[in-house]
């Protein structure tokens, strides 16, 4: 069974508080885009789950969330027989775009199938919230509004029709180091999330990227200025809008023309400024198989 773990950018990205036990109550807008990890995953013969990954520094035992999620799953279960699993990475690392997450829902999905379990996908997502607060929402897809700690999920109608350019650069940051940036008290600008909504609801990309902000931009961009540099370059060659997605360091830019972002694609490359580039469609719920 093979099966495709996509990413996702935040439209919008802001952090409310700390709570109490640690965790940040988020408030943001998840979009799937078309940019993915392949996961083959088939029955074997003796038991137990192996595991392998066509990236010598992504850990391919317990560490991975794929093998977390089946291992779930199986011990829920009581499944006797074996799982082999080979996961072909394409999602950027450490990047604010769920790579990790959405491997984990696409383990849940395929483990829930090949050994029919008769899980719901609601039932799945409750169970995913264990492995990570996004996963229940990769196994979703589509736009959403996240809040609680991005686990809370309201499905929203398809964003507006644009062309979506992922610039990541060759540095790695983790969540961890995002939240060490951001300065909560000293937040000067804020997503319009409610107002995001409304325009996703009218269709109206425009007024939407006016709209979209990542908290964590700021704290990270002093820390990294090529995070900045490349979204000023997305945004003098027509981007609507240019962002950091998620903890990042990864940079998407929305366009309202096919032409004007392949031709940013092929600029961005010249500049080195970018290790990975990308055109990623944007992926509807409605298109769902
Ligand atoms: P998010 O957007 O949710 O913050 P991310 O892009 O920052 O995710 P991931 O790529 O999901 O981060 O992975 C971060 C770390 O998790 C990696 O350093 C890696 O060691 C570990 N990891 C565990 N499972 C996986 C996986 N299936 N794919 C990638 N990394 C994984």
């Amino acid at each position: 069974m093979r099966l495709r773990a996509m990413a996702k950018i935040n439209l919008g990205l802001d952090v409310i508080r700390k709570r109490e036990d640690g965790y940040h109550e988020v408030r943001m807008i998840m979009q799937t885009i078309r940019m993915y990890d392949v996961l083959d995953i088939r029955k074997k013969q003796n038991p137990g789950i192996s595991l392998s990954t066509n990236l010598p520094y992504v850990p391919s035992d317990e560490r991975n969330l794929v093998y977390k999620a089946a291992k779930l799953l199986m011990d829920e279960f009581d499944i006797k027989e074996g799982l082999s699993m080979r996961l072909s990475k394409s999602i950027p690392v450490a990047a604010g775009m769920a790579g990790g997450s959405s491997d984990a829902a696409a383990a849940f999905v395929g483990v829930n199938r090949l050994f029919r379990l008769g899980l719901s996908q609601e039932e799945l997502m409750e169970r995913a919230v264990r492995i990570g607060a996004d996963v229940p929402y990769c196994i979703m897809r589509g736009t959403a509004l996240a809040e609680g700690i991005g686990e809370k999920l309201t499905p929203l109608s398809a964003m507006p029709e644009g062309y979506v350019l992922i610039g990541k650069p060759g540095i790695n940051v983790s969540t961890k180091t995002a939240y060490e940036n951001l300065k909560l008290d000293a937040v000067e600008k804020r997503p319009d999330i409610d107002g995001m909504i409304q325009d996703i609801q009218n269709k109206d990309l425009y007024s939407m990227t006016e709209k979209m902000v990542n908290v964590f931009e700021p704290g990270l961009m002093e820390k990294y200025p090529v995070i900045g540099e490349i979204r000023d370059f997305m945004e003098e060659r027509g981007a609507l809008k240019a962002m950091m997605s998620g903890s990042g360091p990864t940079v998407f830019g929305i366009f309202d023309s096919k032409e004007k972002m392949n031709a940013a694609v092929a600029a961005l490359r010249k500049t080195g400024l970018a290790k990975t580039v990308f055109a990623a469609g944007i992926y509807n719920r409605s298109e769902q198989q």
